[in-house]
């Protein structure tokens, strides 16, 4: 799959989803909406019924005093006391016990099993009458700034006026209802769907971004593997060229009777064969790594005649570019425990990459230290150094860092994969200090006994 086909899958993906999300919350909100509207249409009708129910109740009142009063005054008298009636404050027209009966009634009518405070706001005095099924007390001035319910009564959307009719005698009020619970009403049969949406969103999405990753980092890998394929046909190539071209040259008439040369030809002929040969064992190992069937034949080494051995190596590379390996071996303890063959891989390992990595004049330094359980060896040099982002991948297998102007550093990318397993098979612990363009140090402690003496 190439780059751009994974950028168009994963922004088709990321569309799809969004678009998914979108739907959902589209619909979350569109249930939601449309509960509240049929509450509201539930409230406001029950609260006309009360309203209606209300008004009625006072017209008969009334009219039961006007009949009375017919009986004893003139027509005249009569209608003084009918606007007299009609002009009484709020509080003296409206029977609590009825209020609050009807109220509680008509909501239950209308499906409304809710807790709810309701208010009668006296339009004509600027204040609540009646709050919660009592009566409230007239304050002695107007416009009071209104907290806890009341403010809630004044903000709610539930409002219906009460005695509209009577409106020109100036005695207008308004039933105010506000429910304290109403967003649990709205959402009750709402929240399970958009919670298990939301749940089976959050997994689609975490199963998109993790394909994403796997195909990302299956990408990576299988381009570091196509590095490794070739950067291992151009290895093979030119020992594979050279012995070719000094059989050739032996084969020639001029040479054949010639017997120092034809010895000169078949040492560079062995030397080449060596260098296949460790190539192909670098691969092996990796190989057997990866099976993790390997045996180390566990043996008291001195760690400090291995660095010597190997540094005698490292040294005439560093010297062909100039430069110098030097030796600071402080560990007074340098038994360990392990297997000779691998412990010297790893000095070598890392010693070749101070050597690899360092363009000019390599300046390597090997220094030893005692630790509590074991013995600390610093492998230092002053060559590329790494980045951040560089570190974190050197350990991974086929993992070589684009080294800019370095082009013709050989590897496989192999070397420090394998440093890191025989490491950690040997119970040690590896790290490493680096900073681009200033150079490398590799850290690695090995303790003196294996706690664990089976094979690893
Ligand atoms: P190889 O050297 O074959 O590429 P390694 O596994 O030994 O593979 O190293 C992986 C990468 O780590 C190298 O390609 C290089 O970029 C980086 N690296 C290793 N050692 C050093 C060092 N001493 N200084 C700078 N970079 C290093």
């Amino acid at each position: 799959m190439s780059r751009n086909t994974i950028l168009i899958v994963a922004l088709l993906m990321s569309l799809s989803l969004i678009g998914i999300i979108g739907i959902q919350v589209y619909w979350i909100i569109f249930q939601v909406e449309l509960n509240e509207k049929t509450l509201d249409n539930n409230v406001l009708s029950a609260m006309r019924s009360v309203a209606e129910a209300v008004e009625k109740k006072e017209e008969d009142c009334s009219k039961q005093d006007q009949a009375l009063l017919t009986k004893t005054y003139d027509r005249l008298v009569e209608q003084t006391l009918y606007t007299a009636s009609a002009k009484r404050a709020i509080d003296e027209k409206i029977n609590l016990q009825h209020l609050d009966n009807i109220l509680r009634q008509q909501l239950l009518e209308h499906n409304i099993n809710l807790d709810y405070n309701y208010g009668v706001f006296d339009q004509n005095f600027d204040y609540y009458a009646i709050v919660d099924n009592q009566y409230q007390v007239k304050p002695n001035t107007k416009n009071l700034v209104h907290t806890g319910i009341f403010k809630k009564l004044d903000v709610s959307k539930y409002q219906v006026k009460l005695f509209e009719r009577h409106a020109d005698y100036g005695t207008m009020g308004e039933l105010r209802v506000y429910f304290p619970n109403k967003f649990k009403l709205i959402w009750s049969n709402v929240w399970k769907s958009a919670i298990a949406s939301g749940i089976f969103t959050a997994i689609i999405l975490f199963c998109f971004v993790y394909t994403l990753v796997v195909i990302v980092r299956q990408k990576k890998l299988s381009e570091m593997k196509n590095d490794f394929i070739n950067n291992m046909t151009h290895e093979f190539k030119t020992p594979i060229a050279t012995i070719s071209l000094a059989t050739d040259s032996i084969k020639s008439p001029t040479i054949i009777e010639n017997k120092d040369k034809i010895n000169r030809f078949l040492n560079i002929i062995k030397q080449e064969n060596k260098r296949m040969l460790s190539q192909v064992e670098k691969v092996l190992q990796m190989a057997l790594i990866e099976k993790q069937d390997f045996k180390l034949n566990l043996e008291k080494l001195s760690l400090h005649d291995i660095i010597l051995q190997a540094v005698e190596y490292a040294n005439l590379q560093a010297e062909q570019k100039g430069g110098v390996v030097c030796v600071d071996l402080e560990a007074t303890d340098d038994t360990i425990e392990g297997d000779q063959t691998h412990i010297s891989n790893i000095i070598h390992n890392l010693l070749d990459n101070a050597n690899k990595y360092s363009p000019e004049k390599p300046n390597i330094t090997v220094s030893t230290a005692q630790t509590y359980q074991g013995v600390k060896v610093s492998i230092k040099d002053e060559g590329i150094g790494m980045t951040k982002e560089q570190k974190k991948h050197i350990f991974e297998k086929f993992y070589r860092a684009h080294t800019g102007n370095l082009h013709d550093v050989k590897g496989f990318g192999l070397g420090l994969s394998y440093v890191k397993t025989m490491v950690l098979a040997h119970r040690g612990d590896i790290q490493v200090i680096s900073e681009l363009g200033k150079g490398s140090t590799f850290i690695i402690t090995f303790p003196h006994k294996i706690p664990d003496k089976n094979n690893v």
